[in-house]
């Protein structure tokens, strides 16, 4: 029995409590050493009931006087109503549709009570967090309670001695892989200490310490983890020579179709010098919306093609793959060279021939969704990888193509401005090139809130006709229905018979994903054209689609979008020369969403957008790696712990320059392989 038995084999842990703690991510012993509690509740001096205010957020103890339940008239909803007296005053909790109530919370029980005040007939909670309280469980009353994160099947009470009887066993086993060094550097106190601490914290003050210490070994870990990686792609030979610019490339640089920005000069001769090298290219190309990643990436591929290998264009919707398809075919068109489109939507004979030009190696460049890397598509040389759009795919996915082939270069983009402290967990390994500056002529965007009011509605309906009159173009873009795609479609469906009603004369048309892929480019082709005023849309005109005479962006629904993503909706206008407007339309609202709209009304600048998105939603949303795990720490935030990131990676990066093979850092060895051993595929590492 060690740290990396299941927690099973803790006494009192069965089948159904295993279960359980899966759920929350706890599957051995060190787990659960592991799992801190969520919150504490300061027992030692409890709010006498008669001190309790309206509105804030109270830890009561009383004992239950009565229990009532009843059914409303409406439909299934069932209230369980409890009173409970300290002894001299009284409050009341309720709680919605929780079965079972009746046979804890018996007249006579001792409850602690957690939840906010408010004022009915008398004090009230509602539907308040609760613990029947055990005389005889010490850990319980008289002290700082630890709250543990709830799931259905394990009571606060039992994790709580789980953790206790776990702590008393295997705490001794755990070792400390922060070398010695750093340890006395940072002054940091020792981790089973820590993890003690934060167990069954003592006070304020030692509890941050032990907090942030722990943090410290988290980010520490992926940080070395992350330069361990980089070093070792580094060391891996490519399979095809040096990509050098010759004869395709100097004509595609020759007519170029405008000036390209500084920015975009600098980030195509990064590039170029990392194709020269032995070394297979990891870089993310980042820039906000509209700075011209695209054609940076089309001067990648042209090198790529001059140097002899295939390479690969990734895009995560079919139509900004069909778009990009298009725009190499034009500028490509005097080269010479084979392009083609692979989605997932081709007919059965389009699809198996152009598997076998991509297998031959006729096919130079392909373009295409993520069915470029789905299992039956095979290249014969393959030798850069272009993802766009990056975050869209997850760190996961990317991973998963690479290790298909061998080492080609990988250009990932992402129009997503990162904050830093996240391009340093997720990107950590990558180099960076950045496009800081956008086009010439460009005018800001005009940020606009309406409502969906009578005036209001006519006043954005002449807005509209007017600008279709001055030969611009405009994107109406439908709420996302977070519950089905189906509902989404549904929504776009009935807006644009509307529009069309409302707007005869204009011509109007419909986008959304899930219209046949013919259809799809048909509608795109003739909004691209200028044939079409306006185009009614669901979110999956959201990313990378480039139409500059568009001028116009009418958001729907504003506040079921994230900040992210309608900064990259606006990004769709303000792409050519024409003033641009983009007209966030909502109704009354949270103060959350409302923020949100401020936010976007405020500042036009992604990074700030960004560093507002990840405070808001947390990392694993916005750069899509949510289920990748990477970001998700015990301890560590992102936001807040952006200082102890920096040293951890300042030391990290000292470590491994110093001792890349970790021979003086054994622990630490171990405890990435264990840790992190398959979510960085760092197997072999240590
Ligand atoms: P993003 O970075 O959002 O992917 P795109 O590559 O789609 O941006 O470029 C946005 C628009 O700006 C496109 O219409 C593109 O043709 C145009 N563009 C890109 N670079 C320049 C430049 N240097 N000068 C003028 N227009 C440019
Ligand atoms: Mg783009």
């Amino acid at each position: 029995m060690n740290l990396s038995s299941p927690v099973r084999f803790i006494k009192g842990v069965g089948e159904a409590r295993e279960r359980a703690f899966s759920r929350m991510g706890v599957k051995t012993v060190e787990d659960l050493l592991f799992f801190f509690p969520r919150r504490y509740e300061d027992r030692r001096n409890i709010t006498p009931l008669s001190a309790l205010t309206v509105g804030s957020t109270a830890s009561v103890v009383a004992q239950v006087v009565s229990f009532e339940k009843r059914s409303t008239s409406r439909q299934g909803l069932e209230i369980a109503s409890v009173l409970l007296s300290d002894g001299e005053h009284v409050i009341k909790a309720i709680w919605f549709n929780m079965r079972k109530l009746e046979d804890v919370l018996t007249p006579g029980v001792r409850v602690a009570l957690y939840g906010k005040v408010e004022m009915r007939a008398g004090p009230q909670l509602t539907n308040p967090e609760f613990e029947v309280l055990d005389e005889s469980d010490p850990e319980s009353v008289g002290r700082i309670v630890s709250i543990y994160p709830a799931t259905a099947g394990l009571s606060p009470k039992w994790v709580r001695r789980i953790v206790s009887s776990a702590l008393e066993l295997y705490l001794p086993e755990v070792g400390d892989f922060v070398p010695p060094e750093i340890r006395e550097k940072y002054k940091f106190s020792a981790l089973r200490e820590s993890m003690m601490e934060l167990h069954r914290p003592q006070g304020r003050e030692s509890w941050l310490r032990a907090r942030n210490r722990l943090a410290f070994d988290e980010l520490f870990l992926l940080q070395t983890g992350l330069l361990l990686r980089k070093k070792r792609r580094a060391s891996i030979q490519k399979n095809s020579g040096p990509l050098r610019p010759g004869e395709k490339f100097k004509s595609f640089w020759r007519s170029l179709p405008f000036q390209l920005t500084k920015a975009q000069d600098r980030c195509v001769r990064e590039i170029m010098s990392d194709l020269a090298s032995e070394i297979p290219m990891n870089r993310l190309l980042q820039g906000d919306v509209g700075s011209g990643k695209t054609i940076v990436a089309i001067a990648a591929l042209a090198i790529a093609v001059d140097g002899g290998a295939q390479a690969a264009f990734m895009a995560p919707t079919e139509i900004l793959a069909q778009q990009h398809f298009f725009r190499l075919k034009t500028l490509f068109a005097k080269l010479d060279v084979r392009i083609d489109l692979l989605t997932g939507s081709l007919s059965q004979g389009v699809h198996k021939k152009t598997l076998e030009a991509i297998s031959s190696g006729e096919t130079r460049v392909v373009v295409g969704t993520h069915a470029i890397f789905s299992a039956k598509v095979s290249f014969k040389e393959l030798g850069l990888v272009i993802v766009d759009e990056q975050h869209r795919f997850g760190v996961l996915q990317k991973n998963a193509l690479l290790a298909k082939t061998r080492s080609p270069h990988v250009l990932v983009m992402t129009a997503t401005p990162i904050p830093r402290t996240l391009t340093l967990s997720i990107y950590g390994d990558l180099d960076v090139s950045l496009l800081d500056e956008l086009p010439a002529g460009r005018r800001p965007i005009k940020t606009h809130r309406m409502d969906f009011s009578r005036p209001q509605q006519k006043r954005l309906l002449d807005f509209v006709r007017d600008t279709a009159r001055r030969g611009r173009q405009i994107y109406w873009v439908c709420p996302l229905i977070e519950e089905s795609e189906n509902l989404d479609v549904t929504a776009a469906y009935s807006r644009f018979q509307n529009l069309r009603e409302k707007l005869p004369g204009l011509k109007i048309a419909l986008i959304h994903g899930q219209l046949p892929s013919d259809e799809k480019e048909a509608v795109m082709t003739a909004f691209t054209a200028g044939e079409t005023d306006l185009l009614v849309a669901t979110s999956v005109v959201e990313v990378g689609v480039d139409v500059p005479n568009a001028t116009v962006m009418v958001i729907e629904d504003a506040v079921r979008f994230g900040v992210a993503q309608l900064h990259q909706l606006r990004g769709r206008v303000g792409r050519g020369e024409g003033e641009s407007h983009c007209v966030l339309l909502a109704g009354k609202t949270t103060p959350e969403a409302a923020a949100r709209l401020d936010a976007l009304l405020s500042t036009s600048d992604g990074f700030k957008l960004a560093e507002m998105d990840l405070r808001q939603r947390g990392p694993g949303e916005i750069c899509g790696v949510r289920q990748h795990g990477v970001t998700d720490f015990r301890v560590a935030d992102l936001v807040r712990d952006r200082k102890l990131l920096e040293a951890a990676r300042r030391e990290a990066a000292a470590l491994v320059d110093k001792d890349p093979e970790l021979k003086n850092a054994r622990p630490l060895a171990e405890a990435l392989m264990s840790r992190l051993g398959s979510t960085l595929e760092l197997a072999g590492t240590a």
